[in-house]
């Protein structure tokens, strides 16, 4: 068994779609970045890359690469699972934590959770969302700003 750990923030950015985990969540603003911006898949890649020992997202996919420019987090994720199966590591479970003072996620966690699920090819049952505020502190508890952070264990093929 592997463990890996993953965070990322972006700033909130009038004009942007919200996308965590895959699932729009109408809000008045979204995640600005060089991609898609979901800071959600971000911090699962980056946990994936770092349980099997292939350093950090930024590595594979830089913000600054013009190929990434707009792209899909999704498909990060799909490049992410190819370089898994290539070291014959499969996922066991996928836990996350979502921090954000608005919108209320409550409940689009279900939907989220569903959305991971199915990008990283896992049972409903071997991912986790949980929804945080920053009680007020901080970027992301003035509400300019969500965060994420994810753990996942991989097991060998
Ligand atoms: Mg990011």
């Amino acid at each position: 068994m592997r463990v890996g750990i993953g965070y990322d923030i972006h700033a909130l950015k009038k004009g942007r779609k919200l996308l965590l985990g895959g699932v729009h969540v109408p809000h008045t603003s979204g995640l600005s970045g060089h991609s898609d911006g979901d800071v959600l898949l971000h911090a699962v890649v980056d946990a994936l890359l770092g349980a099997a020992g292939l350093g950090d997202i930024g590595e594979y996919f830089s913000d600054t690469d013009p190929r990434w420019k707009g792209a899909a987090s999704s498909f990060f994720a799909e490049r992410t699972l190819a370089m898994l199966k290539k070291k014959k590591l499969s996922i066991r479970n996928i836990d996350t934590v979502v921090i954000a003072e608005r919108p209320k996620l409550g409940g689009h966690k279900g939907n989220i959770q569903r959305s991971v699920a199915r990008i990283f090819g896992l049972g409903i049952g071997d991912v986790n969302v949980k929804a945080k505020t920053n009680e007020g502190l901080g970027p992301v508890g003035e509400g300019k700003a969500i965060a994420a952070m994810a753990v996942v264990a991989l097991q060998k093929i």
